[in-house]
């Protein structure tokens, strides 16, 4: 985790720090008191010698005071040894008076004292007596002071040296005192050291080395010690950081470490948890579904998005399936909107009770659920979950308001196969529930890509019919609706034609149906009432005895605010009285609509003397009820009704039992689809006058009607019953 590789490296740091700042402080202490001892020593080792030339000098002159004589400067300290006898080379001998001699001053210095005598011809000193030993106490070699010794130059000139001197490899600190004769000619000279110099030098590197040694001591406590304490004291801190990590990373919400503390990690806990809580309701607010509980739209696309995040590797990620309760609008219709949400609640519980630990339950608002099961692995154990959702919500269910008999339709998307990004998954479950309920509802079907091709279709199809809609590409076709007495015309259905350039001719029952969907029918059916209105003016003014023109309302345009106006407007422009215009709409006029916006849009558009059809009568909803409260003039009997009626007995009496129906509501009644003569015949012979078929003629350009009409009735004539000549029929 990235925040704890950061938060270890804080505690290094600090770590770090101290150990940084101690070592800073050991170099600093050690370096002074380094120095002070160096400087110390150094003191010290200079009063030594100065006392201990004082001292040799003095014992000197007064052990032998009849040979020796002091000469001193002026802070006394010892310059010269001055001879007072003139047997200069007899005195500057080896003699058992120097032993002592010596021996004592050694004894005072705690070092060692030597005598040399200036050597005439080769101007070296000479040593003649010495109290200094070699290794293990032995008389050292002769020695001779020459110019190569530091001390040379200085006694050469008469003076004193105070300095490091080599000695048998090592260095000692001594003071070489001239000895003159008495005419103060330089004879010899004296030294007194007061020991080993690397004495000193060794110490010093041994304190130097304690100290390192020591130091590192001190720095190795201070960073285990101090690592460890920091780590320990960082321990809270770094529970509180993790938590506040997955705070801002999930949504898993944990108790937070720290709570209670009377330090300031604990007023961080309790800043964090307040956090916690306000996201908590944020959450609950934002992604939650008030009534049900569930999660909503939003959380639902997180949801699934995640799981269809690249990082998610499994290849197999479960199932989407999108559920939506049938009849739940009459439901809320019938008992209210709070009988609707118990309903919701009830449906919520069942479906619940069907599900497994880790499946997602969404609501999307409506009656719309969606499940996001990663259990669900192939479409064995989907249709298996789907069987039981239907099987248990086709169960009624008992409300306050009363019994509901609701049930569900499912849509199935396999995960990933069927979406790889969340808006396709979505979607396609989506089209898969569209596919069930056209099917007809209490069903499953699963995503496939025919579905999906259908629906591309459908899009490709908005969008052309958008363009020839703009560019007035659509015209219309007109078929005669025939008056079986006379051979008369009644009228023509006006019925609208679509031929695309590359595609052809597109049939009504294609582009119908996607105008509707995308919100093209309003242009769609003006345009048509508009050419209708315009071919019945021609017609009219040709003095054509046309009857009138029949236009098919789709029910979506029928409920557009202006409707009425529209349909008056056209009338208007083309000058048209209302009798001449017939609008057919469909029995889905009377779903989700109440009697009363029925009846007054109806009666607005008779108040026009506009006549109103039944159209695809038997094929819907068949509302009877309605027949007879509201104000149409003309039932069209469904061609399927017509279609075979010659040979089957049951049709015929399906068919003969509408038309007693119309009659018995004195509705003027017009059978469509009828092919065949026999067909005619049979529609003759139950009383039904008026057909609209194949039979007659199919759809055809307006220009063409006037000879078909003329062909029609000649042949109807001729024939006395129904034989027309077939000839020059238009294609439809
Ligand atoms: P509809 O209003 O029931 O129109 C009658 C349909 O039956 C026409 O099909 C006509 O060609 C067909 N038909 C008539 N006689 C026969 C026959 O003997 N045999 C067979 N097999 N068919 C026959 P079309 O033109 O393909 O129109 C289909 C449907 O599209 C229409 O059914 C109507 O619901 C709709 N439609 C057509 N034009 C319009 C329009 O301008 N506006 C609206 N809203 N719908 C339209
Ligand atoms: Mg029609
Ligand atoms: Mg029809």
């Amino acid at each position: 985790m990235a925040f704890g590789h950061r938060l270890r490296s804080l505690t290094w740091r600090i770590t770090a720090l101290l150990v940084g700042f101690v070592a800073i402080s050991i170099v600093i202490m050690a370096g002074l008191g380094y120095s002070r001892v160096d400087q110390a020593t150094e003191e010290y080792s200079a009063i030594r010698i100065d006392r201990a030339a004082r001292a040799a000098a003095s014992i000197t002159a007064a052990t032998l005071p009849d040979r020796f004589t002091v000469l001193r400067d002026r802070e006394g300290r010892p310059s010269a040894i001055q001879i007072i006898r003139e047997d200069k080379d007899a005195i500057l001998a080896p003699q058992p008076a120097y032993v002592a001699l010596l021996s004592d001053i050694g004894a005072v210095n705690q070092g060692a004292a030597t005598l040399f005598r200036l050597n005439p011809h080769t101007y070296a000193f000479d040593r003649f007596g010495t109290t200094f030993r070699g290794p293990n106490n032995t008389e050292p070699p002769p020695f001779s002071l020459g110019p190569s010794h530091p001390a040379y130059a200085a006694l050469s000139a008469r003076a004193v040296h105070v300095g490091q001197v080599p000695m048998l490899g090592g260095l000692r600190l001594a003071y070489f005192i001239p000895l003159i004769d008495i005419s103060g000619a330089l004879a010899g000279a004296m030294s007194v050291d007061i020991g080993w110099v690397d004495e000193l030098v060794h110490r010093r590197k041994e304190l130097r080395d304690d100290i390192a040694l020591w130091a590192g001591l001190i720095l190795a406590v201070v960073a285990l010690a101090g690592g460890l304490i920091a780590y320990r004291q960082m321990r809270p801190l770094r529970a509180l950081a993790g938590f506040a990590h997955d705070l801002a990373a999930t949504s898993d919400s944990r108790d937070v470490p720290g709570l209670g503390r009377n330090d300031e990690i604990g007023f961080l806990a309790e800043g964090l948890s307040r956090v916690a809580e306000l996201r908590g309701n944020l959450e609950r607010l934002a992604y939650g579904d008030p009534l049900t509980g569930l999660a909503n739209r939003a959380r639902y696309f997180a949801d699934l998005s995640g799981l269809l995040a690249p990082t998610q590797s499994s290849s197999r990620k479960g199932a989407l399936l999108m559920l939506d309760l049938d009849r739940f609008k009459e439901t809320n219709d019938a008992f209210g909107h709070s009988a609707g949400d118990d309903l919701l609640v009830r449906a919520r519980d069942i479906i619940l009770a069907e599900l497994e630990e880790g499946d997602n339950l969404a609501r999307l608002g409506g009656d719309d659920f969606v499940i996001l099961s990663p259990n669900v692995r192939d479409e064995v154990q989907a249709q298996d979950l789907c069987r039981r959702l239907i099987e248990r919500l086709a169960v009624p269910i008992g409300l306050p308001q009363g019994e509901v008999h609701t049930g569900c339709s499912i849509g199935i998307a396999m995960l990933p196969r069927d979406g790889e990004s969340a808006e396709e998954a979505h979607r396609n479950a989506d089209l898969a529930l569209r596919q069930a309920k056209q099917e007809g509802r209490g069903r499953f079907v699963f995503f496939d890509h025919e579905l999906h091709a259908a629906a591309q279709k459908r899009m490709t199809l908005a969008r052309m019919l958008r363009h020839a809609l703009e560019n007035d590409e659509l015209t219309v076709h007109v078929q005669p609706q025939v008056r079986l007495k006379d051979g008369r015309l009644h009228g023509f259905e006006v019925l609208a034609r679509w031929f695309h350039p590359t595609s052809g001719a597109i049939p009504p029952s294609e582009f119908i149906p996607v105008a509707e969907a995308n919100g093209l029918i309003p242009a769609l059916g003006n345009r048509v009432l508009d050419e209708a209105c315009r071919i019945a003016r021609e017609w009219a003014d040709a003095r054509f005895e046309f009857g009138h023109v029949s236009v098919n309302v789709s029910t979506i345009q029928l409920w557009q605010p202006n409707f009425v106006a529209i349909v008056a407007d056209a009338l208007r422009r083309h000058g048209l009285p209302g009798y001449r215009l017939c609008l057919e709409v469909t029995e889905s006029v009377f779903v989700n609509h109440g009697e009363a916006k029925v009846m007054r849009v109806f009666g607005e558009l008779r108040a026009l003397g506009v006549t109103l059809s039944l159209d695809d009568f038997g094929s819907g909803y068949s509302s009877l009820g309605y027949l007879n409260t509201l104000p149409l003039d003309q039932l069209k009997i469904d061609r399927a009704f017509v279609s075979g009626v010659d040979r089957d007995p049951r049709k015929r009496s399906l068919l003969a039992g509408i038309i007693a129906l119309g009659k018995g509501l004195r509705l003027e009644l017009v059978a469509e689809g009828a092919e065949k003569a026999a067909e005619v015949e049979v529609l003759r012979a139950l009383g039904c006058n008026l057909v609209q078929g194949y039979y007659f003629a199919k759809p055809m350009p307006h220009r063409l009607a006037q000879a078909e009409a003329e062909r029609i009735r000649k042949s109807l004539r001729q024939n006395g019953k129904t034989r027309p000549e077939r000839a020059g029929v238009a294609a439809a």
